[in-house]
């Protein structure tokens, strides 16, 4: 071998090593560029947009799936009118409230707190509508809700019902053990209309309307009953339930709860020598509706939920 040809090959080999060698150190500047740059955090950003996206774009439908979840429509009484009353299922949700019932009080403080979603106990358009008009306080509220492109949700009977529901909530409150519902479904056992069970210790009547008064915090409740009668199987059904009056007699209980009942219901459970405890219709459903607050929040941290404020029981007592 020539000296000519060991230096050609001698050159020929630096030029690959070197070339190699920017290769390498030009990969190694690029990656120092991305960090010092701040790309790496871009880079993150980049790698995190989907769920940024799915954050932003919370929607009725997705809380819809959620209430559903809990409180499945299937559960609601063959009367009753459930679901997404009002709005469009695809609009974007970032404020949430609820309330036992749309009245125009509520629904201005929905509009003026920026609210996108109303879950309200109670459902609007309960009765078959045939015109929405300003010429009623319910048309002008729902054409304000509709302007305002607030949605509305009514869970109603279906939360009632519901395993963890408003009546099984109540028995919570009361500290009744062994909950069941008093009219189960067929398929279900565990679900169904209102609820019964047992106290751990039986208490006077006198002590269990102290009770149920601090539990739903109520100004006041009805009652009919001997308060010194005993208090140990109760059965309980939320608003306006006395039908329950007479599932309550034939599951043995000694003392009713219910929201609301009328004057003959009551002379119904002195006959039978039942307790019966009347909440008020607002003290025996609101408590369920500030408990959702917290559920809705836990489940949809991204989004702003909160009870009415502005929600009020109709109701007061007036004594001389
Ligand atoms: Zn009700």
């Amino acid at each position: 071998m020539t000296h000519a040809v060991v230096v050609s090959i001698t050159v020929l080999l630096l030029i690959v090593v070197q070339s190699a060698m920017y290769n390498a150190i030009g990969f190694i500047c690029s990656i120092v560029a991305v960090f010092c740059d701040g790309g790496l955090l871009r880079l993150a950003d980049a790698l995190l947009l989907n769920d940024n996206v799915r954050i932003v774009m919370l929607t009725v439908s997705d809380v819809i799936a959620f209430l559903e979840s809990f409180a499945p429509p299937a559960l609601a009484e063959e009367w009753d009118n459930v679901g997404l009353l009002l709005g469009r299922k695809d609009s974007t949700v970032s404020s949430i409230m609820t309330c036992l019932t749309l009245t125009p009080d509520v629904a201005a403080e929905a509009v003026e707190s920026g609210v996108d979603l109303i879950v309200s106990h109670h459902p609007v358009l309960f009765r078959g509508t045939k015109k929405i008009t300003d010429s009623s306080n319910e048309g002008r509220m729902l054409l304000q809700l509709l302007e305002n492109r607030i949605a509305v949700y009514s869970p109603h009977t279906s939360f009632d019902s519901a395993a963890g529901g408003v009546n099984r909530q109540l028995c919570d409150r009361f500290g009744i053990q062994n909950v069941r519902p008093m009219l189960p479904l067929e398929n279900d056992e565990t679900v169904g209309g209102g609820r019964y069970g047992n106290l751990k210790n039986s208490v006077t009547l006198r002590e269990f309307l102290a009770t149920v008064s601090v539990a739903v915090n109520a100004d006041y409740v009805e009652y009919c009953g001997d308060l010194d009668s005993v208090v140990a199987n109760v059965g309980v059904a939320c608003g306006a339930a006395s039908d329950f009056l007479k599932d309550a007699v034939r599951l043995n209980c000694d003392t009713f709860v219910t929201g609301e009942a009328r004057f003959h219901a009551a002379l119904e459970a002195r006959g039978q020598r039942l307790n019966m405890i009347l909440l008020g219709h607002y003290s025996s459903e609101r408590p369920a509706i500030e408990s959702l607050v917290a559920s809705l929040s836990l489940t949809f941290s991204e989004a702003t939920v909160f009870a009415s404020v502005r929600e009020a029981d109709p109701l007061a007592v007036f004594r001389i």
